[in-house]
């Protein structure tokens, strides 16, 4: 059983047409083709967007080369560019339910969290904003008599930033606001499937006082448009989050020219719950941090690592308690758990409950598709008995489905923890302080929360070890992650040299 909240049908809705921004103008591009984005909750076309082609992303490098190489933003002083940003955040404020609404019904995620996360990424605006000020290098008057070094941090130059489906502003706001604060400039092309809430940003950005070509934005796929964002010559560092594949090929690209790469790529993140933990707290953080996004997060908590002690009684509780989430029509607010992105992507989630059916797991709750007769939904999903060794175990499904596995001492649990290529996020859950600082300390992972789950602030780096990515987004150096520095060498006085005398 599971609390469904059927979706109603959407006969009349407006389909919303979108340009891509270039130079500051709102374009058809060279070609007129098109993409179509169905709402994956009620399955009608709800917008329409103007596709790119290799030869509109030459046209936004060139825009936002130029404008960083010729135009006023990098030469601004930094409280220009700060009150400018804190505008966009005013703005951003002001449109939230447009941004919200557009992020619902593009990407299938409830109204409500979505509400959230505009509110969130309003405070990442206005605190890349208050960094921006704050962004400053070194001096070393240390040196000697005739000696002194300033370090300076410039402005790395043209970023691409190229965004996934499932934060679609929230991720935006991770990147952009920040490479805007350093002077950088950006082309940015969002998923596809999500890429309204982006160009109305454009929109806001334009009218808040960012020069024409300093932001440009298109849509289009990623194999071409993509692609071409990442081994243009004029681009100097890409900012990417998606798959881990995708992150690789991004790598590569980027090698051929040496580009500064920053990546937020997969998760296969674990909880690891102890029996003196609060359990009634864990349970409600399991449930959480698993089915919060329909499980298409890349912090979600799909694997929970249990003490063999409690294990049955965890799992029971884990089971009643997803009975109790409502899924269905992200529109409605009491909606816990909305639409899978495509059919396709509903079609791999089931592969891996049937797989790991197939090789001995044990559904315990869900494990079906839900049928509102449109539109793509999925239960919260239980499996117990996974072992570490299966597919889904290991593996980032990206949807609502939970694997209980079980450990019998610390060391083993940290093993488990640590036996999958991914290393974004973990949670530990014990009352006893040596429990929790071995695990934070011997788990690999960029964030490990200790009787919480999921929980952020734009103060907080976030990024991850080994196959979950390269560098770290958030934080009081992210601003500093879109500059170069440049080392000033003075000499004062007379110089002494090879032939000089002393
Ligand atoms: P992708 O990694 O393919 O997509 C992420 C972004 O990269 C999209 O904007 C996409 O464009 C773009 N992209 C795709 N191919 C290229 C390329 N060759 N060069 C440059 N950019 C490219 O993720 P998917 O949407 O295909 O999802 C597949 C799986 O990835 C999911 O099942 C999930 O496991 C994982 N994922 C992880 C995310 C995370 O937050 N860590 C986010 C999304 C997915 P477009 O889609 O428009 O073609």
């Amino acid at each position: 059983m599971t609390v469904l909240v059927k979706p109603q049908a959407l006969p009349d809705v407006k389909v919303r047409e979108f340009k891509m921004l270039i130079d500051g103008k709102w374009v058809e591009g060279v070609e007129t083709g098109t993409i179509d984005r169905v709402a994956p909750s009620h399955g009608v076309t709800v917008s329409r967007y103007k596709s790119a082609t290799k030869d509109d992303v030459h046209r936004a490098i060139a825009a936002a080369r130029g404008a960083f190489d010729h135009g006023p933003w990098p030469r601004m002083t930094a409280a220009e560019r700060s009150n400018i940003l804190l505008k966009a955040a005013d703005m951003i404020s002001v449109r939230a339910e447009e941004l919200a609404y557009l992020d619902a019904i593009e990407a299938g995620k409830p109204i409500t969290q979505v509400r959230s996360e505009i509110a969130g990424s309003v405070d990442i605006w206005r605190y890349a904003a208050a960094l921006a000020r704050d962004l400053h290098g070194e001096s070393y008057n240390t040196l000697g008599d005739g000696m002194m070094g300033v370090v300076l941090r410039e402005a790395i130059g043209v970023v691409s930033i190229i965004t996934p489906w499932n934060f679609p502003f929230l991720i935006v706001s991770q990147k952009l606001p920040f490479a805007l604060a350093a002077g950088c400039t950006a082309v940015v092309k969002p998923s596809e499937l999500t890429s309204g809430s982006t160009l109305v940003l454009g929109e806001i950005l334009m009218e808040a006082g960012v020069p024409a070509g300093v932001v440009n934005i298109l849509v289009g796929m990623g194999a071409d448009v993509g692609a071409s964002m990442t081994s243009h010559p004029d681009v100097d560092m890409i900012s990417f989050t998606g798959s881990t594949g995708v992150g690789r090929l991004t790598m590569a690209n980027a090698a051929q020219t040496l580009k500064k790469v920053s990546l937020e790529l997969g998760g296969k993140n674990p909880q690891i719950v102890f029996p003196d933990a609060n359990l009634d707290e864990f349970v409600d953080a399991a449930v959480f941090g698993a089915y919060f996004n329909a499980g298409e997060c890349c912090n979600a908590g799909s694997r929970l690592i249990v003490h063999r002690d409690i294990a049955g009684d965890v799992t029971a509780r884990i089971a009643s308690l997803s009975e109790k989430v409502k899924v269905g029509d992200p529109l409605d607010p009491s909606t816990q758990v909305g639409a899978i992105i495509t059919p396709q992507h509903l079609q791999k989630i089931q592969g891996y409950v049937s797989g790991a059916a197939k090789s001995g797991a044990t559904v315990a709750h869900g494990g079906s598709q839900i049928d509102f007769g449109f539109g793509q939904y999925m239960a919260p999903t239980v499996l117990a008995d996974v072992k570490p060794e299966m597919a889904v175990a290991k593996e980032e499904v990206f949807g609502p489905v939970l694997s209980v596995l079980m450990f019998e001492t610390t060391e083993d649990a940290i093993r488990i923890a640590n036996s999958v290529d991914y290393g974004l996020s973990a949670g530990v859950w014990s009352r006893d302080f040596d429990t929790c600082m071995t695990i934070g300390r011997r788990v690999r992972a960029g964030t490990i929360w200790m009787n919480t789950f999921m929980d952020g602030a734009a103060e907080l780096p976030f990024g991850g070890y080994r196959q979950s990515g390269l560098g770290r987004e958030l934080g009081r150096h992210a601003v500093e992650d879109y500059t170069e520095t440049k080392t000033l060498n003075m000499h004062i006085g007379r110089r002494t040299g090879w032939w000089m005398p002393r």
